[in-house]
């Protein structure tokens, strides 16, 4: 399928575009794309504040071994291929994560300190990395902007029109099945490490009481989200055994 892009950009797959999972932008198209939004974010401190490396070092060893285990299960697609760049966002009010396509992700430091444990990072982190490594991002991009303005991209048309599409996937919402898609991969990949492999849904557990954020508002009910979560893990038999619980606060310690 992604040879096929590659080789016509595009135009002799057209015929693939009215199947429901289209996707018209090649693999090196997400990392790209990825990368222009992660230039963008750079360049913008005042809307993210991104934390140096220098001025996190201990936060960013603790936060990559952790990203680094999650990448390690064997379902991951684009491995090799995608940058797998994790960035923290200091804001504490915020609680998010983001993904940009080609695995260029940010977490907002109000995440990490909202919750308790390794293993709840590492399912909020495995729900992100889905998100990237199946190609939601670009997905929904064909589904927002159309064939033809697409094809103007893929044939070099309209060099100002792949930077409005980066600039365009910072607002981007994704479909309720990719939310459920994300978890559902979230929990196989947790799967594969020591983690407890529903770690993504504490994060909704420990929201209840608390009000819901903006970017959840349009998301699946986060009960649903809990419930379906847990459902998987015990489906296939994986571990739901608290793991990282005591190393947590090395990573908040290291927080500016
Ligand atoms: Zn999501």
């Amino acid at each position: 399928m992604h040879k096929l892009f590659v080789a016509t950009l595009g135009v002799a797959s057209l015929a693939s575009v009215g199947c429901a999972n289209a996707n018209l932008f090649t693999v090196e198209d997400d990392i790209e794309l990825g990368q222009q939004l992660s230039d963008e974010i750079a360049a913008s401190p005042d809307d993210y504040p991104v934390i140096a490396r220098a001025d996190a070092p201990d936060a960013y060893t603790e936060l990559e071994r952790i990203k680094n285990s999650v990448l390690s299960s064997d379902d991951i697609v684009y491995r090799d291929e995608f940058a797998w760049e994790l960035k923290i966002i200091d804001d504490d009010e915020t609680l998010n994560a983001f993904a940009a396509p080609g695995g260029f992700m940010y977490v907002y430091t109000g995440l990490i300190r909202f919750l308790d444990r390794e293993d709840d990072l590492a399912g909020v982190l495995g729900h992100e990395i889905a998100h990237a490594d199946r190609r939601h991002s670009t997905e929904q991009l064909t589904k927002a902007y159309g064939i033809s303005a697409l094809i103007a991209v893929l044939l070099g048309d309209d060099p100002g029109l792949l930077a409005e599409l980066a600039a365009g996937l910072a607002s981007l919402q994704f479909s309720r099945t990719d939310e459920s898609e994300a978890d559902a991969w979230s929990v196989r990949y947790l799967c594969d490490t020591d983690y407890a492999a529903n770690g993504a849904a504490e994060f909704f557990r420990k929201l209840d009481g608390a009000s819901v954020p903006a970017f959840l508002s349009t998301h699946p009910n986060p009960e649903n989200r809990v419930e379906a979560i847990d459902a998987l893990a015990l489906e296939l038999g994986c571990s739901t055994e608290a793991y990282g619980e005591g190393r947590y606060q090395q990573l908040l310690d290291g927080l500016p």
